[in-house]
């Protein structure tokens, strides 16, 4: 799932921390809730403004979870994103065996359950605390047991989904149909929130009133959703693991010599052909690569003074696939280097490119025909 928006509040172990802008919708909302019973003390404020923080620090603390030990077992994570509907660690890749994935996705409940009931010793242990730091303690040990419940529930991608998909594949040892199955089970799970939450709404059932039923209604939406679209992901990783570099490259990529001057390389090669993105090579050899980018990073002046060798990416910091690679592993490695683009080569000769759009376009086309 993509997170526009966001806002990057600092480091955790290395993990950008980001804020959504749906968040601070929900922490607004959150702290007029707990201050509800008493709106005109300052105190009340106070304790719920540092309670609603204290619950997205526990949010943190459960993707933080996640993420380490998902880094334990090989797994880079790009960052952690808190949205209206709680918390995200952005994972480079997928696991690669049941085991991990288990680990992995158990650890956020597991952290959850544990501040939960350290909240509720705290509060269980300070009898005659003043009244909203009592209550707030109390809120806090059940949200973040609440958390932990509702995170397993067995429906992807929530994290019982994943462990639910992670024991089909240790048995089935079929990585694609478990996630099939888990995907699936987690659009039906998010069909009963829909449904549940229109019947609250009209029924309010235990006293529950009709925003809780809207409010599990957008939740199993966006379960719904994310199941959907991790169901297609599944699809498009199938496919893609079915095909090697070479089937997916474009072949056609131009290649400029390295000793040319800016100047000329964007009159001759450049913006004409509508192309971002450059072999460059001293005859047969590849040298390195130029993007747009490189070109931006000198100034119109002195394009007439630099020869391209010296702006672009030379060819040993540069992530190359070969031609039997799968385009799966391809993929994955571009989202984990953030880069765009990779060239195919075999023997020490660029033989293609692999763009993201490229492999995008493939996916799109194949859907398209059905096939
Ligand atoms: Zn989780």
């Amino acid at each position: 799932m993509r997170m526009g928006s966001a806002l990057n509040i600092g480091k955790l172990f290395g993990i950008q921390l980001r804020l959504h802008f749906t968040w601070f919708i929900i922490f607004v909302f959150l702290t007029v809730l707990l201050v509800s019973p008493n709106w005109l003390s300052p105190l009340w404020w106070v304790t719920g403004i540092i309670t609603c923080l204290l619950f997205f620090a526990s949010v943190v603390a459960h993707e933080l979870a996640h993420s380490l030990v998902g880094r334990a077992n090989g797994i880079p994570v790009k960052s952690i994103t808190l949205f209206i509907f709680g918390g995200l660690a952005q994972m480079a890749r997928e696991a690669t065996r049941p085991g991990a994935e288990f680990k992995m996705a158990i650890a956020g409940p597991i952290c959850s359950l544990v501040i939960g009931c350290l909240f509720g010793v705290l509060w269980f242990f300070t009898p005659g605390m003043i009244e909203p730091i009592a209550i707030m303690l109390q809120w806090l040990a059940y949200i973040n047991v609440a958390l932990a419940v509702f995170n397993l529930i067995p429906g992807f991608p929530l994290d019982g989904g994943r462990v639910f998909r992670s024991l089909l594949w240790q048995i089935t040892s079929d990585y694609q149909r478990s996630t099939r199955i888990a995907t699936q089970v987690g659009r039906v799970v998010g069909y009963l929130f829909i449904l549940g939450g229109i019947l609250i709404a009209f029924l309010r059932p235990f006293g529950l009133n009709w925003f809780t039923g809207l409010w599990l209604v957008f939740i199993g939406w966006f379960l719904e959703n994310a199941a959907s679209a991790s169901y297609r992901q599944a699809q498009w990783r199938e496919t893609l693991h079915r095909f090697t570099a070479s089937q997916v490259m474009t072949s056609d990529c131009p290649v400029v010599p390295f000793n040319i001057t800016v100047s000329r390389l964007v009159q001759e090669y450049g913006f004409v052909s509508g192309r971002h993105f450059f072999l460059v090579a001293d005859g047969d050899k590849l040298e390195g690569v130029l993007t747009l980018h490189n070109i931006k990073s000198v100034s119109q002046n002195n394009w007439d003074a630099t020869q391209v060798k010296e702006i672009m990416t030379p060819i040993d910091k540069l992530k190359v696939a070969h031609p039997e690679q799968d385009a799966l592993s391809i993929l994955e490695q571009m989202d984990e280097d953030n880069i765009n683009q990779m060239p195919v080569v075999s023997e020490g000769r660029v033989i293609g490119l692999i763009a993201r759009d490229n492999l995008i376009r493939f996916l799109r086309i194949r859907s398209e025909a059905g096939i």
